[in-house]
């Protein structure tokens, strides 16, 4: 193991200690408003078109980004977590080499500062796996390539690593680095892209537990998202990452009816935008926010400056007068001009 923050399971330390080391840390996550609010873990699967990207992030300001999705999504994903007041990651995770997955991580290795870098480390030899390799390596940030029954803390969570183990599969999908992240009672499962063998495999080993949240694993294709691995999991909210009219018929009828016969809560980016999920601590409460990209905007009719909906202007804009703004660029060529104070 290459980095010294990934550590065995056994080793770890209690999570009650951890919660007081971070809480004396105090630091603030900016995205957060209400007090209450903030007491959560959050994950918000950023809406990158076809490919995966979610931000993990700690009510005492700790972040992980697994995935990036393609490269075409770089710059706007760059530019949603800038936003999202995220200037630093403990952790960047690729969870496998394919494009949809790391190629917009080469942005964000550009525009933010990373800790650590976990990947799979199956060898790949794309074009853009180089870049993103020779990225890490030029900025000298520590890679990791944690495999099954490592851990390491985010602050007040722990990420279990579940899989791959090694040797490594053949198939590039099936060595996704799979992570469960703990927070109190709460459970989030992100799977990558692998496939119903992997999926039987870790319910056949037990290594599965009762979660709140799923990251659909390989964008909800008809090889995953099996019986038997929602029977061992058993999630309240599904998240699948998918974009709008994709080649591959992503997601699937079936893995759709087999979560619906679980009576989970799904959610798709193509359709939803990014996709804002809140979990407390206690097991048992979530919350979760949609937001169609452009949808946050706000301008008064009659005026040429727009807003973010939070603006304390927005706020006072009349509801009769208020107009969403869906296209940031549409306004722009329309003569509308960002607000001063929110810099939207
Ligand atoms: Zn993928
Ligand atoms: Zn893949
Ligand atoms: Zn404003």
């Amino acid at each position: 193991m290459a980095n010294s923050r990934i550590r065995n399971t056994k080793r770890l330390l209690g999570l009650a200690a951890v919660f007081i080391l971070c809480a004396l840390a105090g630091s603030a996550l900016l995205s957060f408003r209400s007090s209450a609010e903030s007491e959560a873990l959050t994950a918000t699967f950023i809406d990158v078109g076809q490919g995966d990207a979610i931000l993990v992030s700690t009510h005492d300001g700790h972040h992980m980004l697994v995935d990036g999705g393609p490269r075409a999504a770089g710059a706007r994903l760059a530019e949603t977590l800038d936003r999202m007041g995220v200037t630093h990651l403990d952790m960047l995770v690729s969870t496998h080499p394919h494009e949809d997955h790391i190629g917009g991580l080469i942005e964000v290795l550009d525009c933010l500062t990373v800790g650590t870098v976990a990947d799979s480390a199956k060898p790949h030899t794309t074009a853009t796996y180089e870049s993103y390799l020779t990225k890490i390596y030029e900025k000298g940030i520590p890679f990791s390539a944690p495999r099954a029954g490592d851990s390491f803390s985010l602050g007040n969570a722990e990420v279990r690593v579940l899989w791959p183990t090694e040797p490594l599969p053949p198939d590039i999908n099936d060595c996704s680095l799979v992570l469960e992240v703990i927070y109190g009672k709460s459970r989030v499962l992100l799977t990558g892209d692998i496939s119903g063998y992997t999926e039987r495999t870790l319910a056949g080993e037990g290594s599965l537990d009762r979660i709140n949240l799923l990251k659909v694993a390989h964008h909800g294709s008809r090889s995953s998202t099996t019986q038997t691995f929602l029977a061992a999991t058993s999630p309240d909210v599904a998240v699948i990452q998918v974009g709008t009219g994709n080649d591959y018929n992503h997601p699937s009828d079936q893995a759709l009816a087999n979560l619906r016969s679980r009576d989970a809560l799904v959610y798709r980016t193509d359709e939803h935008g990014h996709v804002t999920v809140k979990l407390r601590s206690d097991g048992r409460t979530w919350s979760v926010n949609i937001e169609k990209p452009g949808d946050d905007l706000r301008a008064a009719c009659g005026s040429k400056v727009f807003h973010t909906k939070t603006c304390p202007y927005a706020k006072r804009i009349a509801p009769a007068r208020e107009m969403v703004i869906f296209d940031r660029e549409q306004a722009l060529n329309a003569g509308y001009r960002p607000c001063k104070a929110c810099n939207p």
